[in-house]
């Protein structure tokens, strides 16, 4: 039984921020600023980067020159990777690790991919555009930490997760960031998200046997998606799909290995 998204969240609401959506839908958010003031954060108790003795901003900065020496070369993508705090997105015990080119478990059964899946994804996703993407649908919020890179991307971030209990860690992952233009759903993303379409660009993070049709309704005409997807051989492998005034365009890129999309949620 297909079941409705719930209501939008707006992640500022929870968070004496002095800023309306409206004023900062448009503006950069405010990242950077949260990286520099990581120094502070969770006081008295240093952060788990400050106690394990990591600079996560050089450390992020040596992530990010990796990403390039592997082919990234998007810009505003590598400036994203080097923005968000992927530390904060992983249990503590796995902080040391969040830097390194791996997916790493944030509960559930869910993997956070590793950080060169997530920019070669959205790579794709932005397709070399001149400015920020739209709106953006992302199905599996998951911790949350790819939602964040997306907030540098787009002008407004839907973000989708089945389960209760990772759409709940992702909104407390994602308070400290104070992302207004990020929109936490939870439901099943295989209906997508009428309300917000339709999107310039939509990303799963989770591979489906076939990519649902409510996705290509909901994608502009000019919009492109990026979905794991399992091909004819079974092997899941990242499809993009662009939308354009002719019909649907498909290619089938390089195998990965995603958690399944799952309908209902749980
Ligand atoms: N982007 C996430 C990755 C999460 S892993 C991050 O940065 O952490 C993929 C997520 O997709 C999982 O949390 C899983 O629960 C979710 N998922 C799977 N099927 C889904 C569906 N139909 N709707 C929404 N989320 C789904």
């Amino acid at each position: 039984m297909a079941q409705r998204p719930g209501f939008p969240l707006k992640l500022d609401k929870a968070t004496p921020a002095p800023r309306t959506l409206k004023a900062t839908a448009n503006v950069k958010p405010s990242l950077s600023t949260a990286a520099t003031s990581a120094a502070s954060f969770g006081s008295p108790a240093p952060s788990p980067v400050q106690s394990l003795g990591m600079d996560s901003s050089a450390v992020r900065q040596r992530m990010v020159q990796k990403l390039a020496a592997q082919g990234l070369q998007d810009p505003m993508v590598l400036q994203a990777m080097g923005a968000v705090e992927r530390h904060r997105f992983v249990e503590s015990a796995l902080v040391a690790q969040a830097y390194e080119d791996t997916s790493l478990p944030i509960g559930l059964g869910q993997t956070i991919s590793k950080p060169n899946v997530v920019a070669r994804m959205i790579e794709l996703l932005r397709n070399g555009a001149a400015g920020k993407l739209g709106r953006v649908l992302e199905i599996g919020t998951g911790c949350g930490y790819q939602a964040a890179v997306l907030s540098h991307i787009a002008t407004e971030v839907y973000s989708m997760e089945r389960l209760k209990g990772l759409h709940e860690k992702a909104r407390a992952n994602l308070r400290h960031f104070r992302l207004a233009n990020v929109h936490l759903l939870f439901g099943d993303g295989m209906l997508g998200y009428a309300k917000g379409a339709p999107y310039a660009a939509i990303i799963s993070a989770a591979g489906g046997e076939s990519v649902p049709q409510a996705w290509l309704d909901q994608l502009a005409v000019g919009g492109r998606l990026v979905a794991p997807t399992v091909t004819a051989g079974g092997q899941q492998a990242l499809m993009v799909i662009d939308k354009t005034p002719q019909g649907f365009q498909q290619s089938v890129l390089e195998a990965v290995h995603f958690v399944p999309l799952k309908s209902g949620v749980s």
